[in-house]
């Protein structure tokens, strides 16, 4: 009777009330790297303080008990028949990896992006801080307050009473050799003493390493111009009312949306909250990170080019509580901040806010999801919003606000097109600059300007081929032309790296009449070089920026001064803000515009309109020189007019008629194998299954292919897809899970699924 009550009353027992009334403390642990599911363990006695949700633990798993890391995404009190569950082994982490509101945010992933819940728990811990980079465990030793307290009636031998009277008066817990050196003993009393349990240990991970945090200077706030104010504003009001909201900011190159988010930060940090700040790898530059330190006290960074141990410390300092700001790219989505107030996503369009392996999850969507359950307002900023953020704006999900202006009345930079099919009919424009972008070249650097060219292609020629039997040099792994470096006389393929000496004649029919075409990076600063010999010129694409750091040192050599000229590929598209730039050339325009991909136009549209705003930031004027065989694509078009709005007019009538994002939700299957039969009738089971699936269901889905990708073979693995329109996501992921239920694919054989992908080679 008096058990049951207590059953009734108390619905959440402490433990050591547990065994009155016959239940077990239960973990529920999802396994991180093995089979879906969720799988019960018993917490025994020793471990109760210790296993808590979103902590890792060691468990017997499958029925060899092959000691298996799982996460703990629950624990409650139960009634159970002990002998069927196994016991958890150990506890990995001495801290939460992940609040409940992130453990809630995961298992949304897997159910969105169909994963597994445990690939999507990886996901969200860094492996920085998995792998515990750069702590060790130390024995931290202390006396209990009941041994303090009749300290001087223990009888003991001299050297312990001493130790003992040491840690007493130490006002921080000591390691055992602290403690032998401030007793001036050996460790044979203080192990006396842990015997007697008159001391106790504990033990704890500290870090070994930190980086250190950057002097800032403080600088002064900015006069807000009216554009700022009020799209401030509107930010501010959503912010006082604690609730979530979705904010589209659509401010040209140069419209301090920068500074917006700043001040709304400063807001956030006023009420004790957090803010986290997510940017484009590419643009997580030292200029980006002093623009938030020097505002802010605690800004924490995440990017690629830390060292495990620096993230691990870093990471722990926002779990701690520590930090206002964090600034970082894609996975900085998962801090663990405690209070998070708002996020801001800046350039949102871009494709590396997507991750292109498992789980392939889009930076905007978790932010919007994460900022949803915790009740925060989301930022989006962009010059050149996403067609999907930009539908949401007109469906008033999101409310959008303009900033058509550049500050201090700075004019946008005058563009201009050089058709290419005259320029090239010109006999004294041979080579990648037209006789027109050449002498404006030649104009900016006599008028003391810097100048940017954007070529879209890395390596020097992007083309071997044979003039006798019309092949082109191919990689033997994949669909895919090999491109021909120079420097070391190689043809490589982008694709997997397979290299070989660039070849005199052709690898098919022995004719040495074997022609390099095409341009890359590589002969574009060869032709720059010879064209402007005694000017500094520096190339940068991801065949140069290989060393951490290079990509910082070229920057600052260009921002000196000591470099006049910058070319490469996007990685000098984004984000850069130099004052002195007064010419950008896009080389071709066109590298991106026949794409086998139904966002080519927006990529060109992005690309174009993204690398003009490189130029006029200062005091100087700015032109942008656009060299294109289609000049009058709309895309061009709207780009050199700074027409965001022209552009969208043009481009979501023609998805709409092909029912293309973001009019209907998109998923992508890829099917891949090194045998090209068993690849191909594996995607056509799948499309069977999947069409006996919208037939039964009467969803009004459609699906394209199965076809060979356009990349048909990459590695050596064939590849084929399948495009899977429909309504809207809850749909066609209804569709694919009971499509592929039970479904294996033979040996030899995988099958992704990517949810709204951006990847569609
Ligand atoms: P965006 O992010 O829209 O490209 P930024 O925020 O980077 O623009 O601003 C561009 C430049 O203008 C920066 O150097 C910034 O310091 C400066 N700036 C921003 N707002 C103001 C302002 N109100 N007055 C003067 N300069 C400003
Ligand atoms: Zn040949
Ligand atoms: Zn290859």
């Amino acid at each position: 009777m008096a058990k049951n009550q207590k059953k009734l009353f108390d619905a959440n027992p402490t433990p050591w009330e547990l065994d009155d009334i016959g239940q077990q403390r239960v973990a529920t642990v999802v396994i991180s790297s093995g089979p879906e599911g969720q799988y019960d363990y018993v917490v025994p006695e020793r471990l109760i303080s210790k296993v808590e949700p979103g902590r890792r633990v060691r468990v017997p798993f499958g029925r060899g008990n092959r000691p298996t890391i799982g996460y703990c995404v629950q624990v409650e009190n139960r009634q159970v028949e002990t002998q069927r569950l196994k016991e958890i082994r150990s506890v990995i982490d001495s801290r939460t990896l992940l609040f409940p509101s992130m453990l809630q945010l995961t298992r949304w992933m897997a159910d969105y992006y169909l994963c597994n819940w445990g690939t999507a728990l990886e996901a969200a811990v860094p492996s920085a801080v998995r792998g515990q980079a750069g702590t060790r465990e130390v024995t931290l030793l202390s006396v209990p307050t009941n041994v303090s307290a009749r300290l001087t009636q223990l009888k003991l031998p001299r050297k312990q009473a001493h130790a003992l009277r040491c840690l007493a008066a130490s006002a921080k817990p000591m390691t055992p050799p602290q403690l032998a050196n401030a007793a001036e003993c050996t460790q044979g009393p203080i192990s006396a003493l842990r015997k007697k349990e008159l001391i106790q240990a504990e033990i704890h991970r500290t870090h070994t390493a930190h980086s250190s945090e950057p002097v800032a200077q403080r600088t002064a706030q900015l006069n807000l111009n009216s554009d700022q104010r009020a799209a401030l504003d509107v930010i501010l009001e959503k912010l006082r009312r604690r609730q979530h909201a979705g904010i589209l900011i659509h401010g040209v190159t140069g419209s301090g949306k920068t500074e917006v988010y700043i001040r709304a930060i400063e807001e956030v940090v006023s009420y004790g909250r957090q803010a986290i700040v997510l940017v484009p790898e590419i643009s997580l530059t030292p200029q980006t990170q002093q623009r938030f330190q020097n505002r802010f006290d605690q800004v924490a960074v995440l990017h690629s080019h830390m060292t495990e141990a620096e993230r691990h410390w870093h990471w722990a300092r926002i779990a701690e509580g520590h930090v206002q700001v964090v600034v970082g790219a894609r996975s900085a989505v998962f801090a663990p901040t405690k209070h998070l107030g708002l996020i801001v996503l800046d350039e949102e369009h871009d494709a590396s806010f997507k991750q292109d392996s498992m789980p392939r999850y889009h930076a905007r969507k978790v932010a919007l999801r994460r900022a949803e359950m915790e009740n925060v307002p989301v930022v989006l900023g962009s010059a050149t919003p996403s067609l999907e953020t930009w539908q949401l704006a007109a469906e008033e999900r999101f409310e959008l606000l303009t900033m058509p202006r550049r500050v201090l009345d700075r004019p946008l930079p005058t563009v201009g097109t050089i058709d290419l099919r005259t320029e090239a009919r010109d006999r004294h424009s041979r080579g990648a600059l037209g006789r027109q972008l050449h002498q404006a070249v030649q104009t900016a650097l006599d008028n003391d300007g810097q100048v940017i060219l954007l070529l879209n292609r890395r390596g020097f020629s992007t083309h071997i081929q044979c003039n006798a039997c019309g092949d082109a040099v191919r990689c033997p792994e994949c669909d895919i032309a090999l491109t021909h470096h120079r420097q070391d006389d190689k043809a490589i393929c982008h694709y997997c790296d397979y290299l070989i000496n660039a070849p005199r004649e052709c690898p098919s029919c022995n004719s040495p009449g074997i022609r390099y075409s095409g341009l890359g990076t590589q002969k574009l600063e060869a032709e720059v070089r010879s064209r402007f010999p005694d000017v500094s010129c520096l190339r940068m694409d991801s065949d140069t920026m290989k060393s951490p750091g290079s990509h910082e040192a070229a920057l600052e050599k260009f921002r000196n001064g000591d470099v006049k000229i910058l070319l490469g590929t996007q990685m000098i598209a984004k984000g850069l803000d130099f004052p002195n730039v007064t010419l950008v050339g896009v080389v071709n325009a066109d590298t991106a515009l026949h794409f086998p991909d139904f966002r080519a136009a927006e990529r060109t549209f992005q690309l174009v309109t993204q690398v003009a705003g490189r130029t006029g930031r200062g005091e100087k004027e700015g032109l942008v020189l656009v060299q294109t065989f289609t000049p009058d694509h709309p895309a061009i078009q709207a780009a050199i007019g700074h027409n965001y709005n022209k552009f969208a007019a043009y481009e979501l009538p023609v998805r709409r008629q092909y029912g293309y994002p973001p009019w209907q939700s998109m998923i992508r299957l890829v099917v891949r194998g090194e045998l090209e039969t068993y690849v191909g009738s594996f995607a056509s089971r799948l499309a069977e299954l999947l069409l006996a699936a919208q037939d039964a269901e009467g969803a009004a889905t459609r699906l394209l292919g199965p076809t060979a990708a356009p990349i048909a073979k990459i590695r050596g693995k064939f590849r084929y897809h399948i495009l899977l329109l429909g309504p809207d996501q809850d749909t066609l992921r209804g569709l694919i899970n009971s499509a592929t239920k039970n479904l294996k694919s033979p040996a030899g054989v995988q099958w992704i699924v990517d949810v709204d992908p951006l990847d569609m080679l």
